[in-house]
C-alpha cells in the first residue's frame, strides 16, 4: 500500500472553477515528494484537501490501504498528517511554548502548564535537532525560525506526513539550505514529506519524486533524475 493515496479527486469550487480534475496522487513512506507547477494549477487545493481544510467533490483518499474522511484540520492531524504554511499559523504575541500547545488537549503527562510547555518543546526540539528557544515570543523571531517553530508544532503533534506549502518563498538562500538539512533529517527518521512549490530547480535539490500539475490535473509522477528544467 501506499502511505497516502488520492483518487480521482476533482474539486468544483462553489463558483463553479475546477480546481482538481480527476487527480491521482500516490505518496511512498519515506519519500520527499513535490508537488510541483505554475500558480492556478491545483497544488493548494490538493494540499488544503489532504489536510482536511476543503472536501473533494468527488474521490477518495486511503492512508494505509484504509479509506478515509477528512473533513477538519483535526481529522488530518489525528492521521498524523501536519501541515506548515506558508503565512505561519501561530500567534505572534505567545512564546514558541504557547504556541506549541495552543488548541492541544492535555494528554496524559502534559497537563500544560507553562513548565510542562516548556519541557515538551525542549525534548522535541531536541530529538529532531531544530533549535528554537521556547521561552522566545514568536513575534521576536526570524521567518527561518518562524517555520521551524511550525514544523516542531506539527512534530510535537504527532505528525508523521509533513507537508510544506511554498516553504521556501519567504527564506533567505541560508535558511533555505538550512531547511533543506532539517528534511533530509527528517526523512532519515523517517518522516514522509510533501514539498509543494513552483520552483522546480528546488524541487529538484531536494525530492525524490514530483507530481506535476498544470491546469487542475496531474500530469504525472516522475523520477526527480528525468525531468528537465524547462517542465
Ligand atoms: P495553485 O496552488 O497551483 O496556485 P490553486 O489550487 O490555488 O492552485 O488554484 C487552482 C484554481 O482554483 C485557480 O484557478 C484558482 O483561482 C481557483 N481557486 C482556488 N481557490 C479557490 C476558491 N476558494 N474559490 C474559487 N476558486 C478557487
Ligand atoms: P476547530 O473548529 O475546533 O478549530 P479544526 O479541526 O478547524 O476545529 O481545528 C482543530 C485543530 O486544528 C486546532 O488545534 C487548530 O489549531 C488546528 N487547525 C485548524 N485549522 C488549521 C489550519 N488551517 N492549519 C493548521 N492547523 C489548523
Amino acid at each position: 500500500h501506499a502511505l497516502l493515496e488520492m483518487r480521482g479527486i476533482t474539486k468544483v469550487y462553489p463558483n463553479g472553477v475546477v480546481a482538481n480534475h480527476d487527480v491521482h496522487f500516490s505518496l511512498r513512506e519515506g519519500e520527499i515528494h513535490a508537488i510541483a507547477g505554475e500558480n492556478g494549477a491545483g497544488k493548494s487545493t490538493l494540499m488544503k484537501i489532504m489536510f482536511g481544510m476543503e472536501e473533494p467533490s468527488e474521490g477518495d483518499i486511503s492512508i494505509r490501504g484504509e479509506k478515509v474522511k477528512l473533513q477538519s484540520p483535526q481529522d488530518a492531524i489525528d492521521r498524523g498528517i501536519g501541515m506548515v504554511h506558508q503565512h505561519f499559523m501561530l500567534v505572534p504575541s505567545f512564546t514558541v511554548a504557547e504556541n506549541m500547545v495552543l488548541g492541544m488537549e492535555p494528554r496524559k503527562g502534559v497537563g500544560f502548564n507553562y513548565n510542562e510547555a516548556v519541557r515538551l518543546t525542549e525534548e522535541t526540539a531536541r530529538k529532531y535537532n531544530l533549535a528554537v528557544n521556547p521561552k522566545a515570543k514568536v513575534e521576536d523571531l526570524t521567518v527561518g525560525m518562524k517555520q521551524k517553530v511550525e514544523i516542531l508544532k506539527a512534530l510535537v503533534r504527532g505528525a508523521k506526513i509533513l507537508i510544506l506549502d511554498e516553504p521556501t518563498a519567504v527564506l533567505t538562500p541560508q535558511e533555505t539550505e538550512e531547511l533543506f538539512v532539517e528534511l533530509q533529517h527528517l526523512k532519515e527518521q523517517g518522516h514522509t514529506i510533501v514539498f509543494i512549490s513552483h520552483k522546480l530547480k528546488e524541487v529538484k535539490a531536494i525530492c525524490d519524486r514530483i507530481t506535476i500539475m498544470r491546469g487542475g490535473r496531474s500530469e504525472g509522477v516522475f523520477q526527480t533524475k528525468d525531468v528537465t528544467e524547462q517542465e
